[in-house]
């Protein structure tokens, strides 16, 4: 099976579904143009938004190359008391409904999302273990966790049992705020590795612009240690990241990356142009193609991922 790992569910609450959006400031652009990218209608930030963006990933799975994707809950962020920041977040999107929808939509698999700090941590892991959970998704940066903090041992290693691999966000992050940016380093994922947890390092801490730490050369080391520990390749069509694509091809490690999009993030096959991974004609064929899920996966066959990269995340997931 071809698997899209990294697929992030847009929703605004508009069918009832606990979802919530607030972007604020140069935010409120940025997601109107992804949402413009993707070929949704003007206004659907504020629109019928659920179900429009939900309609629109689901004929973009039917109609790629990939047989599923997963899709990606959003918690709220919580201080190591475990209390809830009201106004720290810009989007939410339930546990309950990604389980949900997975249930509803044989394409979609669900990963949830919990805070660790949240009082109730693992009564909702039991809750999501129970109800099917493929995989946990966390910005550490963004949400605000130290992973490597001990107290969340118990949590991690519950993690660990229920056989629920981990994907972190690392390096730097421009979508959304950012609470605390020591925690996009990947040495902040040594406890749950250390737990035994499958850790799929997002965007593998590939640098994001020029100025940001070379986290993919740390992420290979660590994985010289770390036989549980992946990468995926996920927002990689971007102008700085995808001059990361070569060193994971060139790495003795290249087995170890799994293919995610970040949908809807724009996939731009522009950028892998610019850095010679692709030629003149591949670029016009690739840009012609309007699904971004297709096209994503495109940009990565021609540039030399071979079959494994697209299915290796079936070998990963929890499947029930
Ligand atoms: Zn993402």
């Amino acid at each position: 099976m071809k698997i899209d790992l990294h697929v992030h569910l847009v929703g605004n609450g508009s069918s009832g579904n606990g979802a919530w959006l607030r972007p604020r400031g140069i935010h409120i652009y940025l997601y109107q143009y992804m949402l413009h990218q993707l070929g949704l209608p003007a206004g659907s930030l504020k629109g019928d938004l659920d179900e429009i963006f939900l309609q629109k990933l689901l004929l973009d799975v039917r109609e790629s190359s990939m047989d599923a994707a997963v899709i990606l809950a959003m918690d709220d962020i919580y201080d190591e008391q475990g209390n809830v920041h009201e106004n720290q977040g810009v989007f939410h999107i339930p546990n309950e409904h990604v389980l949900k929808l997975a249930k509803l939509h044989p394409e979609l698999i669900p990963a949830v999302s919990i805070h660790p700090h949240r009082r109730d941590a693992l009564e909702e892991l039991e809750k999501c273990i129970e109800g099917g959970a493929a995989l946990l998704k966390l910005l550490p940066n963004v949400h605000n966790v130290n992973c490597s903090d001990r107290k969340l041992t118990k949590f991690w290693s519950h993690l660990s049992e229920a056989g629920i691999p981990f994907l972190p966000h690392t390096g730097s992050e421009h979508t959304l705020p950012v609470m605390n940016k020591a925690w996009e380093d990947p040495r902040s994922l040594e406890l749950p590795l250390e737990c035994g947890v499958t850790v799929i390092a997002a965007h593998s801490a590939a640098k994001n612009a020029p100025w940001d730490e070379d986290g993919l050369t740390t992420l290979f080391r660590m994985m010289e240690k770390y036989p549980n520990l992946y990468g995926d390749t996920s927002a990689f069509n971007l102008p700085w990241r995808s001059s990361a694509y070569r060193r994971i091809l060139k790495s003795e490690f290249r087995e170890r990356f799994v293919h995610g999009s970040d949908y809807p993030v724009p996939i731009q096959a522009i950028w892998p142009r610019v850095w010679g991974l692709i030629d003149g004609e591949q670029h016009r064929e690739i840009a012609k193609t309007g699904n971004s899920l297709e096209r994503d996966y495109q940009i990565k066959k021609a540039i030399g991922f071979e079959e494994g990269h697209f299915t290796r995340a079936g070998t990963l997931l929890r499947r029930k």
